[in-house]
């Protein structure tokens, strides 16, 4: 991560940080990605594969070495994107707040952070850890995704809605109806994903044979 250098002058870096399954990354998420480093004016956005994510425990999931190939494999044309092994290196459970935490301890007050995250995981917000001291260091970019409306944002956090909504950037993208869950059962059923995903993650999943014994592949979107 130090090969983000703070840029000279103390001038801000502002990075996009988008944590993520990634099993596996998809256009969805390259998408969101991009539109937000273009809008929001970022100098970075950096991947964030989870080791061990502490919604997800309960399923199945691609080892992190897999998640964190593709990954980079589907970042490496994009000069603006990078991929981070920080979570992936952790041994217990990874908490956006420890993750925020140690960007800053990096780059100390040089830095801006936006945690881009789509419209269904922002809503998760009020049961994150620390989700209080995280509003107060980094912005939030939530990204439209289909299913999940902004409107639905203020009944679901109730009451911490005018804290949230301060520090969170809504962002219509092309509303793109693709998950990790959908390219895993297509490949369980045999199913193109050409132009899901990018082809050099399209050919590393038949490689590596993944996916192919999904068979009652549970829907984590
Ligand atoms: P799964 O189906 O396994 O849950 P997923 O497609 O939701 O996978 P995740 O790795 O869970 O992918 O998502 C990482 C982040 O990307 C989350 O913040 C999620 O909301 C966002 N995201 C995923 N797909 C899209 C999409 N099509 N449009 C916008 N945001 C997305
Ligand atoms: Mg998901």
């Amino acid at each position: 991560m130090s090969f983000l250098l703070p840029k000279p002058g103390g001038e801000f870096l502002t990075l996009g940080i988008m944590g993520g399954t990634f099993d596996p990354i998809h256009i969805g998420h390259l998408v969101t990605a991009e539109e937000a480093r273009q809008q929001f004016a970022l100098d970075y956005v950096v991947f964030i594969p989870a080791g061990a994510p502490p919604h997800k425990d309960a399923q199945k999931i691609s080892s992190a070495e897999h998640r964190y190939m593709m990954t980079m494999l589907a970042v490496v044309d994009n000069p603006y994107f990078t991929v981070s092994r920080l979570e992936i290196e952790r041994q217990k459970p990874s908490y956006t707040i420890d993750t925020v935490r140690s960007f800053f301890q990096i780059y100390k007050e040089q830095l801006k952070l936006y945690f881009i995250t789509g419209a269904d995981a922002i809503l998760d917000i009020i049961t994150w850890k620390n989700y209080e001291t995280l509003l107060d260091s980094c912005f939030f970019i939530a990204a439209s995704r289909p299913g999940y409306a902004f409107s639905k944002l203020k009944v679901v956090l109730g009451p911490a809605f005018p804290r949230v909504i301060q520090k969170v950037h809504l962002l219509e993208i092309p509303a793109m109806a693709i998950s990790s869950t959908f390219i895993r059962r297509r490949v369980a059923e045999g199913k193109t994903i050409k132009y899901l995903t990018p082809e050099a993650v399209e050919q590393y999943i038949y490689k590596n044979r993944l996916y192919v014994n999904e068979k009652q592949s549970i829907n984590r979107f």
